[in-house]
């Protein structure tokens, strides 16, 4: 017998919480207790709901000052149920309760600045008159919503990484369909029910839940979505790339963050900090997580050894104590294909320095040296709690490295000399340079997506609101 109540959530659909009969359970990622039973849309749930979302977006009109009053009024809620919300987090993604807790208070940041947005919105002049022949026009142009946008987001920051999307979405005036990660949606259910009971009417943001594959075929395939803003693996967002057609498309996916440590980094004992924090945090399930570190020959061992020195401080256990660092992977299945990369590029002559081990879903803190660039941990996305270490002579061996790879989200490098700053700036080719500090680095408010298989398209509020507006051009002949 269960020792607690089930509850039941369903899907959100014009204003209303729709219970159905077919339904998949979600799990306390660190206990294994069931927490819901979730209601899986059928292809007629998907459709009904974007029926309601196109449907409103042509009837209910929203002025841009109301969103910023709901948006703001939104934030406001959140602030006073910040440990409710946290504490879901913490039980249906794995997060510790203090990364559970600001990652609730970015989500409020995202939420007041695509308020303030919404204020904003503006085309701007067209110098018109400079082309021969139009001298008797005015022209100017106009920001306007998209109509219905399809959002589909992962598991890794269930609450931020929705606010990305449905706060831009709503400030720039569309009407939004959500599909959260199947294995944190009562999240983004929360954040659904606070947004109603902050004024936002019915059929704004309705929301479908199921498996990615089947939900997701539904979405893209109805013609009346004008957009989907994706975040999740490369994998998928070459699927969603492939399948939506001429309709726009923003992809924010994955990587395998470099970051350098020069012979000149400011401070090696707090550059060794940042990067074993940053690479291990939520298990290590971020996609700017550190995972390459490329250290300069003359600080290597020191580097190493302060690696070492600041892993074995971190707590690794029950995701909801005050004082835990490290939790548990998103499933058993995921810390076990981590090991397994681990052990493979050791058999290819890999070192464990820290860590190796799992236990169930938790994967100890890894840092490895003797890693090759060919081997999983380094090339592909690692997506857990493991860092490789190697060390360059050169600087331009070490640019080079860096950029060695499929993705290109965010690298960070650590030096004194403005000069290879500048230089690292303009050559490594990721969508943001973080300088003296590590690729994990984001500020909601800063523009943010990749190149290569890391995505298309930027985040942060004012810059995602460009992507889901379009510029209509007006023309008067006067
Ligand atoms: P995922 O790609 O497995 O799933 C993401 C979402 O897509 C989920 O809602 C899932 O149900 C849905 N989905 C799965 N298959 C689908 C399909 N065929 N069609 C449509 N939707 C489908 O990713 P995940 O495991 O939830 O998250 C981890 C990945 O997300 C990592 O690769 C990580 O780097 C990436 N990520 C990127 C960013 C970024 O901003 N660039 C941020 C966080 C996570």
């Amino acid at each position: 017998m269960s020792k607690h109540t089930v509850e039941a959530l369903g899907n959100l659909v014009n204003g209303q919480w729709i219970v159905g009969s077919e339904t998949f359970e979600v799990f306390n990622k660190y206990t294994g207790d069931v927490m819901v039973k979730v209601t899986k849309s059928s292809r007629e749930d998907v459709s009904h709901a974007i029926g309601n979302a196109l449907e409103t977006f042509k009837t209910t009109k929203l002025t841009p000052y109301q969103r910023y009053e709901i948006l703001m009024k939104a934030a406001e809620l959140f602030k006073q149920r910040k440990n409710e919300l946290a504490l879901t987090i913490v039980r249906e993604g794995g997060k510790v309760l203090k990364d559970a807790s600001m990652e609730i208070d970015r989500g409020i940041q995202t939420f007041i600045a695509s308020a303030e947005e919404a204020k904003r919105l503006q085309g701007h002049e067209v110098p018109i008159q400079g082309q021969p022949g139009s001298d008797n026009k005015i022209a100017f142009t106009l920001r306007v919503p998209v109509g219905v946008l399809c959002a589909i987001t992962p598991f890794n920051f269930p609450f931020n990484l929705v606010a990305h999307k449905i706060a831009p979405a709503l400030a720039a005036g569309n009407t939004v369909i959500l599909k959260p990660a199947g294995v944190t949606p009562q999240i983004a259910a929360k954040m659904a029910e606070i947004l109603l009971e902050a004024g936002l009417p019915p059929g704004f943001l309705n929301i479908v839940n199921g498996p990615g594959r089947e939900i997701g075929q539904y979405l893209l395939e109805d013609a009346r979505i004008a957009m989907y803003t994706f975040t999740g693996s490369t994998e998928v967002g070459k699927q969603i790339k492939a399948s939506s057609g001429i309709r726009r498309v923003t992809l924010e996916l994955g990587s395998n963050s470099p970051n350098i440590v020069h012979k000149d980094a400011p401070d090696l004992a707090k550059a060794a900090q940042l990067c074993v924090n940053k690479g291990f945090s939520n298990a290590g399930q971020a996609c700017i997580s550190v995972q390459r570190i490329y250290v300069h020959q003359d600080i290597y061992t020191a580097f190493v050894e302060r690696s070492i020195e600041a892993a074995s401080k971190l707590k690794v256990g029950d995701p909801e104590l005050n004082e835990t660092d490290i939790g548990p992977m998103i499933s058993e299945k995921e810390a076990v294909r981590a090991e397994q990369w681990i052990q493979e590029a050791v058999q290819q002559g890999a070192t464990i320095v820290y860590g190796g081990h799992r236990k169930g879903a938790i994967l100890y803190p890894t840092i490895m040296t003797n890693t090759l660039s060919s081997m999983k941990v380094m090339c592909q996305e690692v997506f857990a709690p493991i860092v490789c270490i190697t060390s360059y002579g050169d600087i331009n061996e070490a640019l080079a490295a860096a950029n060695d790879s499929n993705y290109g989200l965010q690298a960070g490098i650590f030096t004194s000399d403005l000069q290879l700053a500048f230089r690292a700036a303009k050559e490594l080719d990721f969508g943001g340079v973080i300088i003296n500090d590590v690729s994990t680095f984001r500020a909601d408010i800063m523009p943010y997506g990749g190149v290569k298989d890391s995505g298309y398209g930027k985040e942060g509020p004012r810059y995602a609101i460009q992507e889901m507006t379009n510029e209509k051009i007006v023309v008067f002949d006067i």
